[in-house]
């Protein structure tokens, strides 16, 4: 590597430094590329998988049984008549099948545990997996929706919330739920070019890149979580949030890259700050909710205040699917942040959503997400596909329906294992944190420096030694691709880590690798220290 200059790089956002990186790693033809940068899940579900494909089997056969004089090929709309005796011998049938077995189950859970009507709920599964109508409703299946909000009350620790005050809808994933979140507040005028938001750092990027845009041109205030407390916020940051200027909170809980729960106390002082700014919007995040131990999401703690982002993409390894849901109350403020606007901003949004009711005032802002992902003027065809939506409701039942939490604590424990592995190697104790969740993890130069070799050697990395040196040279010499820290607005000189996306040995490659760079920058150390003498 020579003489390169390393400081070109630190403008580039860590994905397009990802991609210098791999470039790198791949140079040598002889090894395996090892992309540690990735947040992709090398783990996934496979039983809800079966269930979908067995059911699709079998509704294509409820298709072709409806008109039966019909050329090969053709099909019709499943009739509801006689549907559930027909599944209870497809299931009886296939007793040696897995995914039919879980079907079977599946319907008796939606009757008996969640009590809903079994036969509307087989019928919603068979037409949505057929995706031979347009969704309706738009925002989500009705079904489908009852069943994934029991699933967000378990999944994000809320309690003592009646389903029927939350309002789900079903998108293409966190990152559509972004977008479209973003493109709607300003559409309706929640938050308006040069506002200021609060943004919890360190954070998944793109939450540091969209406000900077120039569609929104937001002033970002960072409430930057302490690497010394855990990587929790601590509270003198939390208090920014009083100042009235600042309109929204935006966060990532668990976060990304620190991977940690927001603690208890956290929760509590937010509670405080919603009680003294009732007016401030939450944002959050909840992507790795279902990897943490006792999940408690803020949407549990200020409701009302708090839009809720949960995608499958992570915990059911499932990025390719695209499903993920926002959530809201029907008591949210974003409403009465819309009845509380000017005379001349309420005219020209009844203009903007005239053409889908009469009474465009009334169109709730989760109803006006909806329109909005289509332009408004293609509401009509809105929503997630149908058989995405299945697909959704097979995982969420999957989950609830796994009382010993067997998927839950395998996927926990998978990626536990692989963080221990890499410390080990690097020699250097795990972090031992109850809010840990290790889906990433962030290994720090200077502590790891100080662990290794002392207080003088950590100083002098830190003033002799370019992290992006680090990746670059971990990547040129072992093939292995580690993120910065520093692109998701960690200000410590760090390496991302994703403990999901490789096996445990090449963790300990890692680890190992890492360690190397230590030995040899402390002969380097030794060296000049030698020189000076
Ligand atoms: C991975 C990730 C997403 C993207 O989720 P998709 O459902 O795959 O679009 C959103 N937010 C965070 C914090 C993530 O880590």
């Amino acid at each position: 590597m020579g003489n390169v200059d390393y400081t070109k790089y630190s403008k580039l956002s860590p994905f397009e430094l990802k991609d210098n990186l791999i470039e790198l790693a791949q140079s040598r033809t002889d090894r395996l590329m090892l992309n540690a940068g990735r947040g992709n899940p090398n783990f996934l579900a496979t039983i809800p998988r079966r269930a979908f494909f067995q059911l699709g089997l079998f509704s294509t056969t409820e298709s072709e049984f409806s008109f039966s004089y019909m050329p090969e090929g053709l099909g019709g709309y499943p009739r509801p008549v006689g549907l559930q005796s027909r599944f209870d011998n497809f299931v009886m049938q296939n007793q040696d099948k897995q995914g039919v077995i879980f079907l079977g189950k599946a319907v008796s859970y939606v009757r008996d545990q969640l009590g809903l009507d079994p036969d509307a709920f087989l019928l919603e599964m068979v037409e949505g997996i057929l995706g031979c109508n347009y969704p309706v409703p738009d925002r989500m299946l009705r079904i489908s929706e009852t069943i994934i909000k029991e699933y967000v009350l378990r999944e994000m620790g809320i309690q003592g919330m009646a389903k029927q005050n939350l309002d789900l809808f079903a998108v293409e994933g966190g990152t559509a739920a972004m977008a479209y979140i973003f493109n709607s507040l300003k559409e309706n005028k929640i938050i308006s070019n040069g506002d200021r938001i609060a943004i919890g750092t360190p954070i998944f990027t793109p939450y540091l890149e969209i406000p900077k845009l120039n569609d929104y041109q937001l002033e970002e205030v960072f409430i930057e979580a302490d690497p010394k407390l855990g990587w929790q916020y601590p509270e003198s940051e939390l208090r920014k949030l009083e100042d009235p200027s600042i309109k929204a909170f935006f966060l990532v809980n668990p976060s990304n890259p620190p991977s940690v729960k927001m603690s208890d106390e956290g929760l509590a002082i937010l509670a405080d700050i919603v009680k003294k700014r009732p007016d401030l919007l939450i944002l959050t995040d909840d992507v790795y909710g279902t990897f943490a131990d006792n999940f408690k999401s803020l949407f549990a703690i200020c409701p009302d205040n708090t839009i809720l982002v949960y995608s499958f993409s992570k915990y059911f390894g499932a990025t390719g699917w695209r499903l993920g849901v926002i959530a809201l109350t029907n008591n949210n403020i974003l409403d009465k942040k819309l009845a509380a606007l000017s005379k001349k901003d309420k005219k020209e949004l009844e203009e903007r959503y005239s053409s889908l009711t009469t009474d465009p005032a009334s169109i709730k802002f989760i109803d006006r997400l909806v329109a909005d992902s289509r332009n408004v003027a293609l509401n009509h065809t809105a929503g997630l596909s149908t058989p995405q939506q299945v697909q959704m409701v097979l995982f969420a039942l999957f989950n609830m329906m796994d009382s010993r939490q067997s998927y839950k604590k395998a996927v926990k424990s998978v990626v536990r294992e692989r963080d221990a592995a890499l410390y080990r190697q690097l020699g250097v104790e795990v972090p031992q944190d109850p809010n840990a969740v290790d889906y990433y993890t962030l290994v720090n130069l200077e502590n790891t420096s100080r662990t290794l070799y002392g207080d003088e050697f950590a100083d002098w990395v830190m003033k002799n030694k370019n992290p992006t040196e680090l990746l670059f040279r971990v990547a040129d010499e072992t093939g292995v691709v580690l993120l910065p820290g520093s692109g998701f607005g960690v200000l410590h000189p760090s390496a991302r880590a994703s403990l999901a996306n490789l096996n445990e040995y090449q963790y300990a490659a890692i680890g190992d690798s890492l360690r190397r760079f230590a030995e040899e920058s402390y002969q380097e150390y030794l060296k000049t220290k030698k020189g000076k003498k």
